[in-house]
């Protein structure tokens, strides 16, 4: 079990309408505000559409959070939505570079670091994602997948960064959404790679603190045997975090 305060996040992706995710958040909220008897972090990241709607419904019990931000502080990019608007309607955190939108949008990990300045720059935690595909994984050259995936986006600004704006998230592209789970010892091995790789350009104190979540079909069957991971500080989940029993399951198993 690792030692930081457990952060559980739900990545609602492009499902929903806003009035069926109210509803989603109203039957969360209470199953986890009344199975849990201990301090940890949970949020979860919506459309844009629904940041209006959801935010009476998550307020003093889970964080609201976007699934992107733009690279730029304001201008002339149509469909674009700042770190300024972000804050703005109460957000407190933002997904960057997840594997869909690397994949999709040809986003980088350099662009990736331009998300993370405009968020830090706004007070909004970025929750950083890397991963390798599964031609990398099986090739052998994830280690260097991940640290390239670190040095162009983190690598200028880790000591600007600390564990309240940045949190790590570890989802093997093989396994989101595909029913594939990393086992916890592939989980912790990365998990602990990552985490020296931030000692290494961010400071032993950075590395204590900062929180790495592990993402790719977590449910409420296999959350606990992950969470328990001596380097696994909490979890990303996709589509188990639609449903408000199994995402509540996931919340409360992080700390039982
Ligand atoms: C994700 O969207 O980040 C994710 C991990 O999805 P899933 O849990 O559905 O694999």
């Amino acid at each position: 079990m690792s030692k930081r305060r457990p952060l559980i996040l739900g990545n609602w992706k492009m499902n929903t309408l806003p009035e069926e995710g109210r509803l989603v958040a109203r039957q969360m909220v209470p199953m986890i505000r009344d199975g849990l008897h201990w301090d940890l972090d949970w949020g979860l990241a919506v459309p844009f559409t629904h940041l209006g709607a959801l935010r009476s419904e998550l307020e003093g019990s889970g964080m609201m959070g976007a699934q992107d931000c733009s690279a730029h502080l304001q201008g002339a990019y149509t469909g674009e939505i700042s770190a300024g608007s972000l804050a703005a309607m109460h957000c407190s955190f933002a997904l960057v570079g997840h594997s869909e939108r690397r994949l999709h949008h040809h986003e980088s990990s350099s662009t990736c670091g331009l998300k993370i300045d405009r968020l830090r720059e706004h007070g909004l935690m970025s929750v950083y994602c890397v991963g390798e595909t599964l031609e990398q994984r099986q090739g052998g050259s994830f280690n260097e997948v991940i640290t390239s995936q670190l040095m162009e986006a983190l690598g200028s600004r880790i000591q600007d960064l600390n564990h309240g704006s940045l949190a790590i998230a570890y989802e093997p592209v093989w396994a989101i959404g595909t029913g594939l789970t990393a086992s916890p010892q592939q989980a912790n091995e990365v998990h602990a790679m990552i985490r020296a790789w931030v000692a290494q350009n961010g400071g032993a104190n950075m590395a204590e603190q900062i929180r790495i979540l592990y993402g790719g079909s977590v449910n409420a069957s296999n959350a606990k045997e992950l969470l328990a991971c001596t380097d696994v500080d909490g979890a990303l989940v996709g589509g188990a975090s639609l449903k408000a029993r199994d995402f509540a399951d996931i919340v409360l198993s992080s700390v039982d």
